[in-house]
């Protein structure tokens, strides 16, 4: 029988590489050296030096290039979501701006298109009309978040009885975690909480 809670689940590192691609993309592009663990920050205009405008406008210009299209998924994220989806509701909501929906569900569909109705964007860094996932959460009825940004698990923990946080070096320092929230480190450790 179907488990028919509601999960939702965060996009840029969660199903698709952000940390990886933005790292290849971002030294092939403006000269750096980076690796993945040198990204101890969830604001990349820390680590890139830059103010605030000019990383929005590198991550956007990312979002719209054929990398992007290229990159690739979250070790094992592809074949575990569809495992979810016969077990669960399943939902996306992401903070990325609304402006870049079509690379973004372009980007979907040649993995999980299952999913293409049932994506939320939340604009969390411009490009519509911000809002707090924990709020949209709420507004769906969201009963589990899978999440992997500092910034967000404060609203989805007041609002969703279960979060996940999905372990990335710009949350390692967020040690006093809200009790419902519960450091994941792979899909494989994520798996044996929901199947
Ligand atoms: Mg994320």
């Amino acid at each position: 029988m179907k488990n028919q809670k509601h999960i939702g689940l965060d996009f840029d590192d969660v199903i698709f590489d952000m940390c990886g691609s933005i790292v290849e993309y971002h030294n092939k592009n403006y000269g750096t050296n980076l690796t993945r663990d040198d990204m101890v920050s969830f604001e990349f205009s820390d680590v890139w030096k830059c103010s605030i405008p000019e990383t929005q406008r590198r991550v956007w210009e990312f979002f719209d290039s054929p990398e992007h299209q290229v990159s690739e998924p979250v070790p094992d994220a592809i074949e575990h979501v569809k495992e979810l989806l016969d077990n669960y509701k399943v939902t996306i909501v992401t903070a990325r701006p609304e402006t870049h929906m079509v690379p973004t569900k372009k980007w979907l569909e040649n993995h999980v298109p299952e999913l293409l109705p049932y994506m939320h964007f939340t604009n969390g860094f411009g490009g519509g009309v911000k809002r707090e996932k924990g709020e949209v959460c709420k507004e769906l009825g969201i009963d589990i978040f899978v999440e992997d940004a500092p910034i967000h698990i404060e609203s989805v923990s007041k609002t969703v009885p279960q979060v996940y946080l999905f372990d990335m070096p710009w949350n390692k320092a967020l040690v006093d975690l809200p009790k419902n929230v519960e450091r994941v480190h792979s899909w494989a450790d994520l798996r044996e909480k929901l199947l």
